[in-house]
C-alpha cells in the first residue's frame, strides 16, 4: 500500500468509527472493534484523534461481561452549534441546535415586508439574536442552514420563489459575507423531509414522501435514506401537477394545478364567503366547536389533498407519507378525509402499503432539517 492509500484508509477508519460512536454512544473501544472489524490498536489511535478534536469524550465505566469494566466513549454534542432557518412566505422561524440536533434557542418573526432590504434586516437581526445564544464550545457556530419556499438549484442559488419576491438569488453569499460561517441553502420541502427522517415521524425509514402544504404545495423525496433533488435540484414541484385540465390558470403557466385546490391559499379563498376573512386559528377554533360549514370546508380540503396524493403514491410507492400543515396536524377530520379520498382511488395493490401521518416536528421540521444538513457537512469536514 502506498502512502496516499494508507492516508485514505486511516481517514475512512476514522469516519467509520465516529459514525458508530454517534449512532451507539456510549460505546466501548472493544465493542467498536467488534462492530467495525478494525483491530484494537487501530481503534485506539483513531479514537485518540477524535478525543483530541473534542468530538468524543470518555465517561466513567460501562457494563462488564466479567473482568475490568470498560471506559465508555460518548459523542460530544456540545462541541459546536448550528443554525437552522426556515424562511416562509410571511414568517422566519430560526432554531439553534447542538451537534445532536437538540434545540438550544429559537426565534420566530413575522415578515409583513414591502422590500428586500427590510426582509434581510429582519433575517439578520434574527440570526444575530440566535448567535448571541451560542454557548462556549470548541467549534462555536459551525454553519447556518436556510430553507426557502422556492426552487433552489444545485449551486444553492434560489432560482424561483413564486410567493416571496424579496428572497434574492444569491442569499447564500449575502449571509456568508455578513456572518463569516458556511451557509447552505435548501428547498423548504426537502429540508422538512430531512428533518422528519433524522428526528421525526420518518426516523429510520428509507423511502419517504414529505408533503408541505402552505401557500403552495411542495414535496420532499427521500429514496434509500437520501434526499432526491433531481438533476438540477428542481424535483418535488408536484403542487403544479394538473388536477383539472380545464381548471383556472396558475401562476406557473399551467391550468388546474393541485395547489390551486389543496393549498392553504385555496382553502382560505374558496367560493364560501365565510372562510375568506378567517385566520388559521379562527378556523381551528370554529372546527373545535363543530361549526358545520367549517367541517365541510375541512373535509373538502382533505379531499383535494387526497386527489393529488393518490398520484404521488402511485408514482413513488413510499413506506410513509408525512403531511406538514398546521390544520392537518390539529384536525383529524382532514386526515380522515385525505385517507378516504386516497383509499377509493389508489392502485389497489398499493392499498395497505403505506403509512399516512401528520408531521411529528410541525413548524420546526424544515429548520431542524437544514440544521442537521449543516451538522452533517461539518462532521464530514472536521474528520478529513
Ligand atoms: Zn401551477
Amino acid at each position: 500500500m502506498n502512502v496516499a492509500d494508507q492516508f485514505l484508509v486511516k481517514k475512512m477508519n476514522l469516519k467509520t468509527l465516529f459514525k458508530e460512536i454517534i449512532r451507539k454512544s456510549p460505546i466501548s473501544r472493544a465493542e467498536l472493534s467488534k462492530i467495525t472489524g478494525l483491530n484494537k490498536s487501530t481503534v485506539s489511535s483513531q479514537i485518540n484523534t477524535l478525543i483530541e478534536k473534542n468530538l468524543v469524550f470518555e465517561i466513567g465505566q460501562g457494563q462488564s461481561s466479567g473482568g475490568r469494566r470498560p471506559v465508555m466513549l460518548v459523542f460530544n454534542k456540545k462541541a459546536g452549534y448550528a443554525l437552522g432557518i426556515d424562511i416562509g412566505v410571511d414568517f422566519i422561524n430560526g432554531i439553534l441546535t447542538d451537534l445532536g440536533g437538540n434545540v438550544v434557542a429559537s426565534q420566530y418573526k413575522e415578515t409583513a415586508v414591502s422590500s428586500a432590504e427590510e426582509a434581510i434586516a429582519i433575517l439578520f437581526s434574527l440570526i444575530d439574536e440566535l448567535i448571541s445564544s451560542v454557548p462556549d464550545s470548541r467549534y462555536g457556530l459551525v454553519g447556518i442552514g436556510v430553507c426557502v419556499p422556492g426552487i433552489v438549484d444545485k449551486n444553492e442559488e434560489i432560482v424561483f420563489t413564486p410567493n416571496s419576491e424579496w428572497i434574492v438569488k444569491d442569499l447564500k453569499s449575502i449571509i456568508e459575507q455578513k456572518f463569516s460561517v458556511p451557509v447552505l441553502i435548501e428547498n423548504e420541502a426537502n429540508a422538512g423531509a430531512y428533518g422528519e427522517k433524522v428526528f421525526g415521524a420518518a426516523k429510520n425509514l428509507s423511502n419517504i414522501i414529505y408533503v408541505s402544504i402552505g401557500t403552495g404545495i411542495g414535496i420532499g423525496i427521500i429514496i434509500n435514506q437520501e434526499l432526491y433533488r433531481g438533476n438540477n435540484g428542481f424535483s418535488g414541484e408536484m403542487g403544479h401537477m394538473t388536477i383539472d385540465f380545464n381548471g383556472p390558470k396558475c401562476s406557473c403557466g399551467n391550468r388546474g394545478c393541485w395547489e390551486l385546490y389543496a393549498s392553504e391559499r385555496a382553502f382560505y379563498n374558496p367560493s364560501s364567503k365565510k372562510s375568506i376573512h378567517l385566520t388559521r386559528n379562527e378556523l381551528i377554533n370554529l372546527a373545535q366547536n363543530n361549526d358545520a360549514e367549517t367541517l365541510i370546508l375541512l373535509q373538502k380540503f382533505g379531499f383535494y389533498i387526497g386527489i393529488g396524493l393518490t398520484s404521488v403514491l402511485n408514482t413513488f410507492n413510499p413506506q410513509s407519507v408525512i403531511i406538514r400543515n398546521s390544520i392537518v396536524e390539529s384536525q383529524p377530520i382532514v386526515l380522515n378525509s385525505i385517507k378516504s379520498a386516497v383509499t377509493s382511488r389508489i392502485y389497489s395493490i398499493s392499498q395497505n402499503e403505506y403509512d399516512l401521518m401528520p408531521s411529528a416536528l410541525g413548524q420546526n421540521a424544515p429548520a431542524l432539517g437544514t440544521s442537521s444538513i449543516v451538522i452533517e457537512r461539518f462532521l464530514e469536514l472536521v474528520t478529513e
